[in-house]
């Protein structure tokens, strides 16, 4: 939801016109802020600075697009409050949609060590010898999922 609400205001902030000042400039702040929020940069404030923001730019703009471009933020927010806190208080994204926040981990228990995760990833990040369990360097992955859609076992886990 988080990552919703930061591409709707995406959209927002390139199409506003720029006549009026909280449209023009409080659609990319919020976008900036959402953008860090889904990289696990949120600080404690960010969703009531948020809620903030929608409010001056609902109040102070003149045409539909900035008086609505507040909405998703603001029924985000209202509805699903605990995803934000998770992203900001636990760098944490449940519904792992957030490409920054994924951590791709291989479970010892159910790897079979067939070696085709090790194969198919783009940078080399997963080692393993073959009939063995295979890891994942995290500091090498660059979270593209490969390794998830190639193991036919099911022991690459997304945390
Ligand atoms: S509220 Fe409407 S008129 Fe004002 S800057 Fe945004 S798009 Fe332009
Ligand atoms: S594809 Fe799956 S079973 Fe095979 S080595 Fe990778 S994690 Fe283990
Ligand atoms: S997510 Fe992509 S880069 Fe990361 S270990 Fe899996 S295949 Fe490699």
């Amino acid at each position: 939801m988080v990552n919703m609400a930061r591409f709707f205001l995406d959209f927002t902030a390139k199409e506003s016109c720029g006549k009026c000042v909280h449209c023009r400039i409080g659609t990319k702040r919020m976008h900036e802020i959402l953008t860090r929020i889904t990289e696990g940069k949120g600080k404690e404030g960010d969703v009531e600075l948020l809620q903030d923001l929608c409010n001056g730019i609902k109040a102070g703009a003149l045409c539909g697009l900035g008086q609505t471009a507040p909405n998703p933020v603001l029924t985000t927010i209202r509805y699903f409050r605990d995803e934000y806190d998770a992203h900001i208080r636990e760098a944490r994204c449940p519904a792992h949609e957030c490409a920054a926040l994924k951590k791709f981990s291989i479970d010892p228990a159910k790897c079979k060590g067939c070696t085709m995760c090790a194969k198919k990833c783009p940078v080399g990040a997963i080692s393993g010898t073959v009939k063995q369990p295979h890891v994942i360097d995290q500091s090498k992955c660059i979270k593209c999922g490969q390794c998830v859609a190639t193991c036919k076992f099911g022991a690459v886990a997304i945390g």
